[in-house]
């Protein structure tokens, strides 16, 4: 019988950073579920997170499901977390109301589309899922940026009070909301195209402009800039800046700055530019500034990874993982890292996977990276059975039975995948 090896090699290929793939990051991730938990709390929304795209223009936008999508450019250039909570409460409130679902009842989960998109990328050369950014891991989504609609101004201005009160209940500073439209009226002028997306989809009157500009009454209220979230704000603007502008601009932007972050930008830019020693020398230095930070550990174990020092990732991996145990972000790095080791390292690499699959099973690059090691370890089954999981949870049901049935010729009845093949056989095979 012919091995399937052939079957992954679409997932093999080295794939480039691309601006439609979401952005997954440890410390960006927990930024953002600071920010907007509270948001979605007071909204009656359960189960709301935000996802960073790495586009570069200015926007920010919901589509079906629960989920803000915020492009890296907003967050680049936005001068707080105050102001991104601004943007998030206006999304949030769009996604209370109910504006989404009237808009995108035709859509299915986007979830799987964005999975889609990713492998519909891949087999087309163009996009695709598994490549990283920090610690991060990128899928796809191209499907729902390409769906992305706009709102009626009554929905516009819905959201804007919805989200000014929802602020408020949270104890925030609505001010971040009125200087975002700042931040777009000052833009308008010259670098426009950046822009130009959000305005076309979240359109501007001036009802609307004098409403978030009316003050409100700042007693007991918080400008989160004020708060230690303003560093973190920086950091992730450092990450963002390091893995998504051009290197040397990255190095200009830095050129007269010491502090944490400018560290952080510098020694991605270095690493980006074969420049380990430079690297290593801002890695140090933030070190010595922070020491045993988690999120540093799991910055050099990516430089070092990309830059094809194995070992040494791998070490800064354990470091990091041991620091943030429950971290499933963290964990895939280092499993990632595990996976292309030898042999009984590539065994940890599974038996964390499998650990954290409650928490990455919405990743593509979560089912590839485990059904590869399964393959490398030789355990052909296994690396069917993940596939099957992951061709069910992409929409291709023929294929997930396909691959179910196949792995089940050569998986033990004892093995627990093999009862998981047995599950999605009988579901799906009904004549
Ligand atoms: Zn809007």
């Amino acid at each position: 019988m012919k091995k399937i090896t052939l079957t992954f090699v679409f997932f093999l290929i080295a794939i480039p950073m691309l601006a439609n793939s979401a952005i997954r990051d440890a410390e960006m991730d927990g930024y953002f579920r600071e920010l907007a938990a509270p948001l979605y709390e007071v909204a009656g929304v359960a189960d709301g997170k935000v996802e960073v795209n790495g586009r570069t223009n200015w926007n920010a936008f919901v589509m079906a499901g629960r989920i803000v999508h915020m492009n890296a450019g907003l967050i680049m250039a936005a001068p707080g977390p105050n102001v991104l909570r601004g943007v998030l409460a206006h999304e949030i409130g769009h996604i209370a109301a109910g504006h989404v679902a009237r808009r995108l009842e035709f859509q299915r989960d986007t979830r799987f589309l964005s999975i889609a998109g990713a492998l519909l990328g891949a087999a087309g050369g163009l996009a695709g899922s598994g490549d990283v950014v920090g610690s991060g891991v990128m899928t796809g989504m191209g499907l729902q940026a390409s769906a992305n609609l706009a709102f009626s101004r009554a929905h516009e201005a819905a959201a804007d009070q919805a989200g000014r009160k929802f602020l408020t209940q949270i104890g925030e500073d609505p001010k971040g909301l009125s200087m975002f439209l700042d931040m777009l009226d000052r833009q308008s002028g010259r670098n426009r195209s950046d822009i130009l997306q959000y305005i076309s989809t979240h359109p501007m009157t001036p009802d609307r402009i004098s409403m978030l500009e009316s003050t409100p009454d700042p007693s007991g209220l918080v400008d989160s800039d004020n708060t230690k979230l303003m560093h973190t704000h920086r950091r992730v603007q450092a990450k963002l800046k390091g893995f998504l502008m051009d290197p040397n601009a990255v190095l200009r932007s830095y050129a007269n700055e010491t502090d944490i972050p400018a560290l952080m930008g510098k020694a991605i830019a270095y690493n980006r530019l074969g420049r380990s020693q430079d690297r290593d020398a801002m890695l140090k230095q933030l070190d010595q500034k922070d020491p045993n930070n988690p999120y540093n550990l799991d910055l050099a174990a990516e430089l070092y990874y990309t830059s094809g020092e194995l070992q040494r990732s791998c070490a800064t991996y354990a470091q990091a993982h041991k620091a943030r145990p429950q971290n499933p972000i963290i964990a895939l790095g280092q499993a990632k890292c595990l996976a292309k080791a030898s042999g009984e390292e590539k065994q940890a690499a599974v038996t964390l996977l499998l650990r954290f699959e409650p928490n990455l099973s919405d990743l593509v690059s979560y089912w590839t990276l485990l059904a590869r090691t399964y393959d490398e370890l030789g355990n052909q089954g296994r690396a069917e059975a993940v596939t099957a999981e992951l061709r069910l949870r992409q929409g291709k049901k023929d294929d997930a039975l396909w691959f179910a049935k196949r792995a089940n010729q050569s998986l033990q009845p004892g093995d627990p995948w093999h009862a998981r093949m047995q599950d999605i056989i009988s579901s799906l095979d009904r004549g």
